[in-house]
């Protein structure tokens, strides 16, 4: 009788032992869900954001891999997570699925506003895993909506390599309020990221303004010179303009200036920068480019202005031209100095370089000597 009594009683506590560590792992599990939640809300920038969601949350909850998709409905998530870091677009890109609203409509239109739990998930979103390494070893997976008011923005995809850890039937409340708490700093960083670049740009041709190109024109030099690599600086004025004005009103020459920077930007890669540096000058500077390349592209940029019809003005009237004065990294003697010294030094190059076009006759292309500038 005591006996059993003894042993009824083992059982109990054996019970109750389970139910106290299994409190105390969910206590823990709560914790850890909950700082990681305050983590990603107080991120400022998309960078910051993608680092936290895409490796962060990886190691931190022991995942083989994160996968974020987002539904790009302004066309510009590509701009706001990467900027001109075409390093970090390389290192994310297979993590970051950004879907066109349009051309990927199908695979929005699959994606669950629920959480779907499991290792069907993986052949599901199998369209989500293309990019990443070693996906025979993902076992089973969460796939969790991310929903800004009632509307599906994107999603997560949690892999895991044990079986068990995503199963139906799992309860599913850290994961969807981990889930909920990464929508809303989507949304904050992005439209956080969207002002700043308003700042950065000029209203009315939205080229990128001055302030914007010189905190970039440094990272550019600094990247270059990391690398060895080395980079062009083209300094760009519209020749008479005053007489645009004059002729056929501010307003005509708004728009000449505004269908340049088109022109400009059609002539460069995306990865270059062209900034308007005061009233009808531009600066245009060209990572990773020669100065033979950047010649050819200058004369290039030069012609495709004489000749385009959409920079005539009036019927029949004038004829755009800009004279454009050139210098390139390389070419600079002393390379030790601070990347803002180096800015200037290249700026004051094509500046003086583009006044020897302007002085020997305009629409040209100039690039700086240090003899005849
Ligand atoms: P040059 O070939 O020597 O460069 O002659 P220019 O007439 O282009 O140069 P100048 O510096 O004499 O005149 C520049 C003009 O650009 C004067 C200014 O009113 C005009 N301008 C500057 N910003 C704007 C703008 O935003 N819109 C318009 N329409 N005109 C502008
Ligand atoms: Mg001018
Ligand atoms: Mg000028």
């Amino acid at each position: 009788m005591e006996d059993t009594i003894f042993n009824e009683n083992r059982k109990l506590r054996r019970q109750l032992d389970s139910l106290l560590r299994r409190a105390r792992t969910n206590e823990q599990k709560q914790e850890l869900f909950d700082s990681f939640g305050f983590e990603i809300i107080s991120t400022n920038t998309p960078a910051q954001l993608r680092d936290y969601v895409l490796f962060q949350m990886q190691a931190r909850f022991q995942l083989h891999d994160v996968v974020m998709s987002l539904i790009d409905f302004d066309y510009d998530m590509e701009k706001l997570f990467y900027g001109h870091d075409t390093d970090a677009k390389s290192l994310y890109e297979s993590k970051l699925l950004i879907l066109d609203a349009e051309t990927d409509k199908e695979k929005i239109a699959g994606m669950s506003k629920f959480p779907v739990l499991g290792s069907d998930v993986l052949g599901q979103y199998d369209w989500m895993l293309s990019g990443l390494d070693d996906v025979e070893s993902c076992k089973s997976a969460a796939l969790l909506p991310l929903m800004r008011n009632n509307q599906l923005i994107g999603s997560l995809l949690l892999l895991s390599r044990d079986f068990n850890r995503y199963q139906t039937g799992i309860a599913t409340t850290f994961l969807q309020k981990l889930s909920a708490m990464t929508a809303v700093a989507i949304e904050n960083c992005l439209n956080q990221q969207r002002i700043k670049e308003i700042g950065y740009q000029d209203p009315l041709t939205q080229a990128y303004n001055r302030r914007y190109f010189d905190l970039r024109f440094t990272d550019e030099i600094e990247r270059s010179l990391r690398r060895g690599d080395n980079l062009a600086c083209m300094f760009l004025d519209v020749d008479f303009f005053k007489k645009v004005n004059d002729t056929y009103g501010h307003h005509v020459g708004d728009l000449v200036l505004t269908q340049l920077v088109g022109l400009i930007k059609e002539q460069v890669r995306a990865c270059d920068v062209v900034a308007r540096y005061g009233g009808e000058e531009f600066a245009v500077v060209l990572p990773g480019v020669s100065l033979e390349r950047a010649v050819e592209i200058a004369e290039r940029l030069r012609k495709a202005v004489e000749f385009d019809k959409r920079l005539t003005c009036g019927q029949g009237g004038l004829n755009v031209t800009v004279s454009i004065g050139l210098e390139v990294l390389s070419a600079l003697k002393d390379k030790k100095q601070s990347a803002k010294i180096i800015s200037e030094q290249l700026l004051q190059h094509a500046d003086e370089a583009l006044y020897v076009a302007k002085s020997s006759g305009r629409n040209k292309v100039v690039v700086f000597s240090g003899k005849n500038n």
